[in-house]
């Protein structure tokens, strides 16, 4: 029996040490195997990742090409190893993708699958779930009674930690049928991502709507140019057009986890904190000394931003 992270790509993605925490405590707490399934350019890399987080297998898939699979070939592909393999549970770190791929592999292989999870136990024949609801505002505890359950892990509420003594990860070759699906639908464009991604960034500097105006949230990106890293926003900004949503922080934008988050003007709703809160540091400036962005700041300030952003700027310059 085992517990498994699925990963693809070319990168080990930001999160997937916190998803290994949680996939190991499972395989401890059920004396089952714990694997990891790499798909794509990452498996190089994945072994030292594995070995570090308790790993007892890692499964690769011969063959060019199993990162630029499409949705359909990905969804086909796993429900071909879990077939193989008959897991226990099937994890994923969760991202925009990740999170359809969980739910239509479920759906493929007629399991549950639970989105947003932070914890999991073994419980009766399956295992009790807990997840974040309602944009963080609530943590709903699921009984999944199933031999097999999918669960889409929100890794910015875990803390990743480390196997007390790294594992000796055996790497095997798994011939897996799907990769050659054709795609039911076709991405003719995607956005040009011109710069580097918000969600590996180690300093990002915030706005929100108390900066007041679109001409005043150049002070954000002062401030962000100045520390050196980039700039991101609130979604009530987005909506308001002052800038794009490539930038936008939160639920339903980028999942950051930076060593530093400045939240400038920012009430810190908790739709806004669930892309934000995994940061190593927060400092918060608000002129509302009740703001609830001021319950996850290490370091707050109240005052009115626009007249301590230029003070700021300049001593970051200096
Ligand atoms: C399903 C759903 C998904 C959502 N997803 C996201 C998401 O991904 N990201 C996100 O950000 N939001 C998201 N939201 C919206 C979220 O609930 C909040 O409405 C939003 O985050 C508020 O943005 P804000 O803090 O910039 O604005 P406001 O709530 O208007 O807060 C402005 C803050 O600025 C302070 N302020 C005002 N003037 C000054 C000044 N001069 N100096 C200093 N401080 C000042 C105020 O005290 C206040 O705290 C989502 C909502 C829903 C329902």
């Amino acid at each position: 029996m085992a517990v498994v992270l699925c990963s693809w790509g070319d990168a080990i993605d930001g999160g997937t040490e916190e998803a290994l925490t949680l996939a190991r405590k499972l395989a401890a707490a059920t004396g089952a195997q714990l694997r990891w399934l790499v798909l794509g350019g990452a498996a190089a890399a994945a072994v030292e990742v594995g070995a570090r987080y308790g790993v007892d297998r890692l499964d690769t898939v011969p063959g060019a090409g199993a990162s630029a699979a499409g949705p359909d070939a990905l969804v086909a592909t796993l429900a071909d190893y879990c077939g193989q393999t008959a897991p226990r549970a099937v994890l994923f770190n969760q991202g925009a993708e990740s999170r359809v791929i969980a739910a239509r592999l479920a759906g493929r292989l007629g399991v549950p699958v639970v989105a947003n999870v932070f914890d999991v136990e073994p419980a009766g024949g399956g295992q009790q779930v807990t997840a974040t609801a309602f944009g963080g505002d609530t943590h709903a505890v699921y009984q999944v009674d199933a031999p097999l359950a999918v669960l889409s892990v929100s890794t910015t509420a875990i803390v990743a930690a480390p196997a007390t003594a790294p594992s000796t990860v055996a790497q095997h070759s798994v011939a897996l049928t799907g990769a050659a699906v054709a795609e039911r639908f076709a991405v003719t464009a995607s956005p040009q991502v011109a710069e580097a991604r918000l969600e590996d960034a180690q300093i990002i500097v915030s706005g929100g709507r108390g900066l007041g105006s679109k001409q005043n949230f150049e002070l954000v990106k002062d401030m962000a140019a100045a520390l050196g890293g980039m700039w991101g926003g609130s979604r009530a900004i987005v909506d308001d057009g002052w800038i794009d949503s490539s930038h936008q922080v939160g639920l339903t934008g980028k999942i950051t986890r930076p060593a530093l988050y400045v939240a400038i003007g920012i009430s810190g709703a908790s739709q806004h904190m669930a892309g934000c809160s995994a940061a190593k540091t927060i400092i918060a400036i608000n002129k509302d000394a009740d703001a609830s962005i001021f319950r996850y700041a290490h370091y707050g300030v109240v005052g009115d931003c626009l007249e301590i952003l230029p003070e700021l700027i300049k001593a970051a310059k200096a």
